[in-house]
Formats: C-alpha cells, sequence, structure tokens
C-alpha cells in the first residue's frame, strides 16, 4: 500500500484527560499508521458541549506528545463539522429514511425504537424531538480485522435508530461516518466496545454514499476488578512522566514483546518496526495484568 492511500486517526473525546484505556487505542492506531507508512490524524470529538473542555484538550495534546505519538496536521475538531452533519441529514431524509421522534426514552427501550410516525402529527411538533432512521442491518456483512465477522451488537432488533439527538446534537453513529468521509480515513483501529456500534454504521455510511472503511477493534482494558478502565477513574489517568513504562505496558497488551532499556523514540521505531495485527488478543477485553 502508498503511504498516501493510508489515513489512520485517533478521536478521543475531549471530557477529560487521556486514560490507559485511550492511551492503548492511541499507541495501536499510531503503530499501525506509521508500519504502513501513513497518516495518522488527530480528532477531537467535541460535540457534546457539555462535558467537554479546552483544559480537557490541551491536558490530552500535551499526553500525547510527551509520548511521541506525534499527529500529521492539525488537529480537527468536530465542532468544524456541522455543517456536514446537517447536509449528511438532509441527505437522509430526501431519500425518505427519517422521520420526526416525540417517544419517550421508555418507550423506544420498549418497543426496540419507536412507533413509525410518533412525531408526525402537528401538536407534537411542537415538543422538542429527535429524528430517528429507519433501518434494517441483517444483510449488512462487516469484518473486522481482528474481531472477524461483527454483529449488530447493541442494535439488534432495532427498526430505527437516532440521527440527530433531541438536544441538536448529531448521533455519535452519524458524527463519525460524516468525520472519518471527510477526513479520508481508509482505516480505523479502536476498542472493542465500539464494535457493537459498527454495523450501524457501515449500514449509514453505505446510505450516504461514503467509501467502507477498513476496522480492526483492539481489546478494552479493564481493571482488576473485571471494570473497564475509563475517564471516571482518576487512578488510571495516564502520568506524563513516565511515558516510556506507559508505551511499554501499552505495547506488551498489544501482544509485542519490547526490549528494556530503549529511549522513547527508539521504543517507538523498534514498535513500528515489529508491528502485526496478528500478535494482538481477539478477546473484546484483557485484564491489566501487566503492572505499571
Ligand atoms: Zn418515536
Amino acid at each position: 500500500m502508498h503511504s498516501q492511500d493510508y489515513v489512520g486517526r485517533f478521536a478521543p473525546t475531549n471530557s477529560g484527560a487521556l486514560h490507559l484505556g485511550s492511551l492503548l487505542v492511541a499507541v495501536a492506531s499510531f503503530l499501525d499508521a506509521r508500519s504502513r507508512g501513513g497518516r495518522w490524524l488527530l480528532r477531537i470529538d467535541d460535540l457534546d458541549t457539555p462535558r467537554v473542555s479546552k483544559e480537557a484538550e490541551r491536558d490530552i495534546l500535551t499526553s500525547l506528545e510527551r509520548h511521541g505519538l506525534h499527529w500529521d496536521g492539525k488537529p480537527i475538531h468536530q465542532q468544524e463539522h456541522i455543517h456536514h452533519y446537517q447536509r449528511a441529514l438532509k441527505n437522509l431524509a430526501d431519500q425518505g429514511h427519517t422521520f420526526p421522534c416525540t417517544c419517550s426514552r421508555k418507550d423506544i427501550d420498549r418497543y426496540a425504537g419507536c412507533v413509525q410516525g410518533c412525531g408526525a402529527s402537528k401538536a407534537k411538533k411542537q415538543e422538542p424531538y429527535s429524528i430517528r432512521m429507519r433501518v434494517s442491518l441483517v444483510d449488512t456483512d462487516v469484518r473486522d480485522e481482528i474481531q472477524g465477522q461483527l454483529h449488530e451488537g447493541v442494535c439488534s432488533g432495532a427498526k430505527n435508530v437516532a440521527v440527530w439527538r433531541r438536544d441538536g446534537i448529531p448521533s455519535y453513529p452519524l458524527s463519525v461516518v460524516v468525520d472519518d468521509s471527510i477526513m479520508g480515513v481508509s482505516h480505523i483501529i479502536r476498542g472493542s466496545d465500539l464494535a457493537d456500534n459498527t454495523v450501524l454504521q457501515v449500514f449509514l455510511l453505505e446510505k450516504l454514499g461514503f467509501k467502507r472503511p477498513w476496522y480492526a477493534h483492539i481489546p478494552v482494558v479493564n481493571d482488576r476488578n473485571g471494570e473497564k478502565l475509563s475517564k471516571r477513574d482518576e487512578a488510571t489517568t495516564i502520568d506524563n512522566r513516565h511515558p516510556i513504562q506507559n508505551v511499554m505496558w501499552s505495547m506488551q497488551l498489544l501482544g509485542m514483546d519490547p526490549p528494556q532499556g530503549l529511549a522513547l523514540e527508539e521504543l517507538l521505531d523498534w514498535g513500528i518496526e515489529h508491528w502485526s495485527l496478528e500478535n494482538i488478543p481477539s478477546e473484546p477485553s484483557l485484564s491489566s495484568v501487566v503492572s505499571i
């Protein structure tokens, strides 16, 4: 593959500092991109305005730089893509796939989606509404380079899904397929917690006429209690004073056996040279058995 054909990305949400679970995703996507001579872009997923902050974004950028994970170009922000999301929504509406929805969360859970036409009456249109899309995912065939065949997951049996939230924000699956298409992303490496959402994303991007990227979902890291490492857990925020240790930990979880005693740049170069998807465990989650 020529380097200009490969575009990878890392897309953290700036709702908190980088944690060990997201560092693992950053290291995996960085090594995959660099080992194939590809570009590695950084996107800040900042749509959820009540939760995100510029301070958290600065912390994330600092952590990536301290760990030698240098991205290409300027960081891209979802906020810059609002008109692209609106255009995609209009495209879906013009094709007749969407409808306004005023259903409660409870109804949606009960019926695996809402009743079609629920928000169609004039009186109901005065209420805040979301926009949903009719879906049929059973025939969408998606292969993952690590997990194998992907399944409908959380969307199993869904007749319709939200594409635009009641609070005026595009849904995650819509925004992510639009973002990746605009950025020309060809390869997506991310945590297996998003594997469940991938069949829906492929269904959406095909309706929008976007090119389908290549997917690889790496295991998420659980703590010793079996809980996924998350931003809510202060203890998992990465310590920028120990980048070599943190990158070693990431590589070991990705099935690599890096030599001790290397400087940070040497360690990353070793990782680029020895990178192989075949080493990555295919389990959806791993316990953090490597001590850091
Ligand atoms: Zn509804």
